[in-house]
């Protein structure tokens, strides 16, 4: 019998995705490792989550605070390894539930979040990797920083606040090709010399990868399509 007739769906899409940033990776002529793929399971429940845990996938992504309280502490406590990412807006009445549950946040888009952030890691006591999202598009509907107020921005979070940041994160807009995009957010990280670059996600995570992706986003080439 094949390896694969054991396998799910679920199981054999994170195999593919897997493979396929080990393509990309090798293209590129990076080191695969340097690669980590955040499987975003936002709108999937537990039952859905759990086959891909068991299949050896630890880092997970999720859009929303309150959703992700609802399914992660159980599971973080079943796998005290998992490392979960928040990768979608943060209000700021959310911060403190955030920086309770999440390892790293990618959304730090303004002033507001910044403070509210460094203030709620100081009263936990918790450090969660941090990156800066930049609205690379510069779309009205989207969060994120203008690429011309980033260094700026930037500054503000490590010198006033004092933060570490680990990156930059981007959606690009839907309807053009995401290349420039991508190389803009890593123009701009690399004259801020941030070394982490969280873009591409199930449509064009091979792409960011090419333009030096540390971090992909994959939901529906794992989970399939959300309903
Ligand atoms: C939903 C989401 C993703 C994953 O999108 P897919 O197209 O399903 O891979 C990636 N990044 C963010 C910020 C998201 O909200």
């Amino acid at each position: 019998m094949c390896e694969d007739d054991l396998m799910t769906d679920t199981e054999q899409q994170l195999l593919q995705v897997r493979q396929s940033m080990a393509r990309a990776a090798e293209t590129a002529n990076r080191d695969g490792a340097d690669i980590t793929l955040i499987a975003v399971s936002k709108t999937f429940g537990p039952e859905e989550i759990r086959p891909v845990i068991n299949a050896g996938q630890r880092v997970f992504g999720e859009n929303r605070v309150q959703e992700s309280q609802g399914k992660w502490p159980e599971l973080k406590r079943d796998h005290p390894d998992i490392e979960l990412h928040l990768i979608g807006p943060l209000q700021s009445n959310k911060t403190k539930d955030a920086i309770a549950l999440f390892d790293v946040i990618h959304t730090i888009d303004r002033k507001k979040i910044a403070d509210s952030i460094s203030a709620e890691m100081a009263r936990q006591n918790k450090i969660p990797r941090l990156f800066i999202q930049i609205n690379t598009g510069e779309e009205p509907q989207k969060a994120g920083v203008a690429p011309g107020d980033a260094d700026a921005f930037i500054g503000y979070c490590r010198k006033d606040l004092g933060m570490a940041i680990e990156g930059l994160m981007c959606i690009p807009p839907a309807d053009q090709h995401p290349g420039p995009h991508f190389a803009l957010l890593a123009n701009i990280a690399e004259r801020n010399g941030l070394s982490g670059l969280s873009m591409g996600m199930s449509a064009d995570y091979e792409d960011a990868i090419m333009l030096g992706a540390t971090h992909v986003r994959v939901g529906s080439a794992i989970f399939g399509t959300r309903g």
